[in-house]
């Protein structure tokens, strides 16, 4: 039997999941949070669903996994390191280098570190993550998995910007996408529920979480996909802007006696979004609280659906039609209304949804009318398996 780790290391933060393979079951699974920061907060689930719950001083990432570890040791869900046979660790930059899950060797973690360029956020969490399981179990295989690898099948006509050329030439500017490996996992699994193969059907996929992208998946290849060089590009997001005119950036600048421009970049990234519009909240479920009563709430919703409905007609045009619009993540998997209104008014592609199939969350299910040509389907994301799965095929 083999036991395998899925984590996702944040700046702050550790998420993980043991896994036994090949079954794929969920042994334990839990999150370090507020590292580095007093009193940070450390919880195990085990596969009977007890959680243990513990605050304690953890300084860094290499503190946090060695309590991790030594939690699973005396919870008994492990007798020794030695039956953890590896370890995936998600990283959301792969930039041009990675087209694939890779085993990290010590070339492997440079390149992630000098990836920081396009995720400065979120590749020296995961370095920092990856390099702590080095620390503590140096025998066992690492397996980097990338946000971005999946839509590395996208064309130069798709993910090209029309500047320069030579930008692109001299610094790798380009649109690489994120969300990836979750794009991945609910076009497989719609082509499993719709028992078709991948290689024949054209997908919508749209994860829509507080991060929210749409990705064309065309014979199972990403062919195109609304995040671009980073996560900012796209749909209108919890708190990200999504696509605006650049043009903004200097003339807002100017009115607002904005000096730096990073300072109006983090006005894109933090303050707009669902919570710009609104004023209110970068959560969904605060904004239907208001909606009836709250017009700058309702704006925000109805902007939401605007650009995720735009951005699957510019899908169903390029890959010239479409079988399957998948929602996931915590909106796509949980909000009704939105799901409903994104899909009403897609008459065109003969797309309906069927209300009372889709009064549900969080099930995998298929939420389509009888009389649709399209197959709406909600599909719950699992990047976690993905990583475990990559770790099995790899190591
Ligand atoms: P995620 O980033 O995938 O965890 O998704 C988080 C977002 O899902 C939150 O910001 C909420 O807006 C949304 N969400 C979660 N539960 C619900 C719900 N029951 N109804 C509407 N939106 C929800």
């Amino acid at each position: 039997m083999f036991k395998t780790m899925a984590i996702n290391a944040g700046s702050s933060s550790l998420k993980w999941k043991l896994y036994k393979m090949p079954e794929e079951s969920v042994l334990a699974s839990g999150m370090v949070d507020r590292i580095g920061l007093p009193e940070s907060l450390f919880s195990v689930t085990d596969g009977d669903g007890e959680t243990v719950k513990k605050t304690a001083d953890i300084a860094d990432h290499d503190q946090a996994v060695q309590l991790l570890l030594k939690q699973l040791i005396e919870q008994q869900i492990i007798k020794d390191f030695k039956e953890i046979t590896g370890v995936g660790h998600r990283v959301a930059a792969g930039g041009e280098s990675f087209s694939d899950s890779v085993v990290v060797t010590d070339e492997v973690l440079a390149e992630i570190e000098k990836l920081a360029e396009l995720a400065p956020l979120h590749n020296p969490a995961n370095a920092m993550g990856i390099r702590a399981f080095k620390n503590l179990l140096p025998d066992i295989v690492s397996v980097a998995v990338f946000d971005t690898s999946f839509h590395q099948t996208m064309n130069k006509v798709q993910y090209l910007y029309s500047i320069p050329y030579a930008f692109y030439e001299k610094h790798h500017v380009r649109k690489y996408g994120y969300h990836g490996t979750s794009h991945k996992y609910v076009s497989q699994r719609a082509a499993e529920m719709l028992d078709r193969p991948l290689e024949e059907l054209k997908i919508i996929s749209c994860h829509l979480g507080n991060g929210a992208s749409v990705c064309a998946v065309d014979g199972g290849k990403s062919v195109d996909t609304s995040m671009g060089f980073t996560p900012l590009a796209g749909l209108t997001m919890g708190t990200r802007a999504g696509d605006i005119d650049v043009s903004l950036l200097p003339f807002l600048m100017e009115k607002e006696g904005i000096t730096a421009i990073s300072d109006m970049i983090e006005i894109l990234n933090r303050d707009s979004g669902l919570k710009g519009v609104s004023g209110l909240s970068s959560d969904m479920r605060d904004l239907h609280a208001k909606e009836a009563d709250d017009p700058q709430a309702a704006l925000a919703l109805r902007i939401f659906e605007d650009r995720v409905k735009k951005y699957i007609g510019a899908y169903a045009a390029l890959m010239n039609g479409v079988d399957a619009i998948v929602f996931t993540a915590g909106i796509g998997e949980n909000d009704i209304q939105t799901r409903e209104h994104i899909i009403n008014g897609l008459s065109y592609l003969n797309a309906f949804i069927d209300p009372e199939r889709n009064d549900c969350r969080g099930v995998e299910k298929l939420i389509s009318s009888e009389h649709s040509d399209v197959s709406i389907l909600l599909i719950p994301t699992d990047e976690e398996v993905m990583i475990a799965r990559d770790v099995e095929r790899l190591k």
